[in-house]
C-alpha cells in the first residue's frame, strides 16, 4: 500500500478501524422485511402533489423557516407538553450521536438494557464513553433489580429505554419503567421509534419527570428515506442538546416532505392501522407453526425463534424474502429472526417462505 496512505490510516482511531460499518443488507429483487419500514407508498395523487411541492423548494438556500415550521408541526403532532421544547435530527440516529456528545465527560457511562437498539452502544463508544448493558429477563422484560443495581453502581449519565424495544418488539412494564426513571441519576431517553404501532406512549412519564426526554422518528411512520428524528424534553435540557446539532442538519427537501406528511397524517395513520392488524394476523398464523416461537409485539415487527435461524434466513432469501437474522446480536437472541410486518401480500409471501424454510 502507498506509504502516505498507510500513515494516514494509522491516524484513524484503532477502535474505529477495528469495527465493522453498520450493515445495510442488499434487497434488490427481494420482498424487503428487514428494517421495519412502512411498506406502503403514498397514493399516486399525493406522491405527485409532493413532487410539485418539492419542485418549488429553493434548494439554493440553507434550511431556515420551513425547518422551524416542521419542528412546530411535529411538536403539535406529538402533543408536546407545556414547558417543553423540540429539536430535530437527521433521523433519530443523529439525535443519539448528539446525546452521546452532550454527556461525554471523562468517566461518563451510558446504560441500556440488552438486547436493544445497537446504536446506543456504538454511539457511546465512538464518543469514548463507557457503555453498560443490563440483560433483559428470559422473556425480554426489564430486570428491575439488575437495572437498579447497575444504576447504583455505574451512575449512568444517560439511560436509553426503547419503548417498544428493538429487536424484541415488546413494550416493557409501565410500573417498572416508572421506578427506574424515578431512580435514575441522570437523563432518561424514552426511544419511541415504534410509537405509531404501540398502545401507549411516554408523554405522561415526561410530564412527571423533568429528566426524561422522548425521542421519536418519522422513519417508521412512512418516511424512512427522508431522515427526520426528533427529541422532546424540558426546554432548558433540549436547549443544551440542540447546541450539538450540526447546523442545517435537516435539508430543505426533507423538511418540506416532513411537513407534507404531517398535513396528510391521516393517510399514514390508516397505514399504521393496517400494519397493526397485519401484526395481529401474523401472530395468529405464526402460533400455528411448529418450530416457531413468536414473541409479543407492539411494533411493526415480530421476533421469532426457530431451530436454525441462519439456515432459515438463507432459505427464505432464496425464496425471495429478506428478513433480519439477529442471532449474532446477543446470546439471548440465539436463532432469532426479526420479521418486519409488510403489506398483506408481503406477509402472506413471508409466511409461506418461512413455512418452507423451517427445515
Ligand atoms: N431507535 C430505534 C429503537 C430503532 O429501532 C431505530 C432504527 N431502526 C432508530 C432509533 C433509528 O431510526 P432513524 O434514524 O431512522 O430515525
Amino acid at each position: 500500500m502507498d506509504e502516505r496512505l498507510t500513515q494516514a490510516l494509522a491516524r484513524i482511531r484503532p477502535d474505529v478501524r477495528a469495527t465493522k460499518a453498520y450493515p445495510v443488507q442488499s434487497s434488490t429483487g427481494l420482498i424487503k422485511l428487514d428494517t421495519m419500514e412502512n411498506p406502503f407508498r403514498l397514493p399516486a395523487e399525493l406522491q405527485a402533489e409532493l413532487g410539485r411541492r418539492l419542485g418549488q423548494v429553493a434548494i439554493n438556500r440553507y434550511p431556515a423557516e420551513r425547518t422551524r415550521e416542521l419542528a412546530a408541526a411535529l411538536a403539535t403532532h406529538a402533543g408536546m407538553p407545556e414547558g417543553c421544547a423540540i429539536t430535530l435530527g437527521n433521523g433519530s440516529d443523529e439525535i443519539i450521536t448528539m446525546l452521546s456528545m452532550a454527556v461525554s465527560q471523562p468517566g461518563a457511562v451510558i446504560l441500556s438494557p440488552l438486547p436493544s437498539f445497537v446504536m446506543y452502544e456504538i454511539s457511546a463508544r465512538y464518543q469514548g464513553l463507557r457503555f453498560v448493558g443490563v440483560p433483559l429477563t428470559a422473556d425480554f422484560e426489564l430486570d428491575e433489580a439488575a437495572m437498579l443495581a447497575a444504576m447504583a453502581e455505574h451512575q449512568p449519565a444517560l439511560i436509553y429505554l426503547a419503548s417498544p424495544n428493538n429487536p424484541t418488539a415488546n413494550l416493557w412494564d409501565e410500573a417498572v419503567i416508572e421506578r427506574i426513571v424515578a431512580a435514575a441519576p441522570g437523563l432518561v431517553v424514552m426511544d419511541e421509534a415504534y410509537q405509531p404501532f404501540a398502545e401507549r406512549n411516554a408523554m405522561g412519564l415526561l410530564q412527571r419527570h423533568p429528566h426524561v426526554l422522548v425521542m421519536r422518528t418519522m422513519s417508521k411512520f412512512g418516511l424512512a428515506g427522508v431522515r427526520i428524528g426528533y427529541l422532546i424534553g424540558r426546554a432548558a435540557l433540549v436547549a443544551e442538546i440542540d447546541k450539538l446539532r450540526p447546523p442545517f442538519n435537516v435539508g430543505v427537501l426533507n423538511a418540506e416532505a416532513g411537513l407534507f406528511a404531517l398535513e396528510h397524517a391521516q393517510v399514514y395513520e390508516a397505514q399504521a392501522r393496517v400494519l397493526r392488524e397485519q401484526r395481529e394476523w401474523l401472530q395468529v398464523e405464526l402460533k400455528k407453526l411448529t418450530g416457531v416461537q413468536a414473541y409479543p409485539s407492539q411494533g411493526n415487527m415480530i421476533l421469532a425463534r426457530v431451530a436454525d435461524a441462519a439456515a432459515c434466513f438463507e432459505r427464505m432469501k432464496a425464496r425471495g424474502v429478506l428478513v433480519k437474522n439477529v442471532s449474532a446480536m446477543h446470546p439471548m437472541l440465539a436463532n432469532c429472526l426479526r420479521l418486519t410486518v409488510g403489506t398483506p401480500e408481503e406477509n402472506q409471501a413471508m409466511l409461506a417462505a418461512l413455512k418452507e424454510s423451517l427445515q
